[in-house]
């Protein structure tokens, strides 16, 4: 199972350091591949650092949709992948509600990374609102569908499924949930594209070492986006043990 870490704008640049040096003397070379760290963009060349040669990956949280210019303040596609990024997130729910990114944007970011190599990690997820109106499918195919727009079949992406009520909040969506919506990412994917019955699609919102083992041995959960238990190291490493006893 692939584990994620979503550091959001958390962690010093100390903290990162000891982190990423506890992680590669403790994942086994086996299993250094599953692991991904998204550090906030200013640590990122911690983690290039530490994490070079170590098979462990790490990726941008967020970036813009041009490869450079006059863009002040955003993060090029372009750097990540010169600095070693292999991930990038795009369309967290916190860059759609906090900052009110639209589809067609993040369509445009997901092609800019895979223009560039970096492989875009696209989430999407319903709001408590839309779920209670019975909206999920139509919220999620729509966020899929759009960010499809963007990509390029012949390159990799992932895809995340987080509810936004289920991000930083300890609501974990049941397994019949999150079952049900990657069966629906799934569909979307393969009639997009055959090749995408392997595009490995996480589950993220408040998942924990405790909750991990009943999600990881559903149909099409291929591994988990990871925000405030990430943050610990021995949790990370025990969420990913115990996502391999699911
Ligand atoms: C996230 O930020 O992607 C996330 C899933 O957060 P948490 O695990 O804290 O719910």
């Amino acid at each position: 199972m692939i584990c994620a870490g979503n550091w959001k704008m958390n962690m010093s640049p100390a903290q990162a350091e000891a982190f990423a040096r506890q992680l590669v003397a403790e994942v086994p070379v086996t299993a250094k591949d599953k692991f991904v760290l998204l550090p906030p963009a200013l640590l990122a060349g911690t983690l290039a650092t530490e994490l070079k040669g170590s098979g462990i990956a790490w990726g941008g949280q967020n970036c813009y949709c041009e490869l450079k210019g006059a863009f002040t303040g955003e993060n090029s596609p372009q750097l990540l992948a010169e600095m070693g990024a292999q991930y990038c997130l795009v369309g967290h729910s916190e860059r759609r509600h906090v900052f009110g990114e639209p589809d067609e944007l993040l369509a445009k970011k997901v092609a800019a990374l895979q223009k560039v190599s970096v492989t875009p990690i696209l989430c999407v997820g319903e709001t408590l609102e839309d779920r209670r109106a019975n909206r999920t499918q139509e919220v999620i195919e729509g966020q899929l569908g759009a960010g499809l727009r963007g990509a390029d079949s012949s390159r990799p992406l992932w895809i995340a499924y987080e509810p936004v009520w289920a991000i930083g909040t300890g609501l974990v969506a049941t397994p019949q949930q999150v079952e049900e919506a990657h069966s629906i990412l799934r569909r979307v994917l393969v009639s997009w594209n055959a090749a995408c019955s392997v595009t490995p699609i996480l589950y993220g919102g408040s998942v924990k070492s405790d909750n991990v083992a009943s999600l990881s041995s559903l149909n099409n959960v291929n591994g988990f986006l990871i925000g405030g238990a990430s943050l610990d190291v021995r949790e990370f490493l025990r969420i990913f043990q115990n996502s391999a006893i699911g």
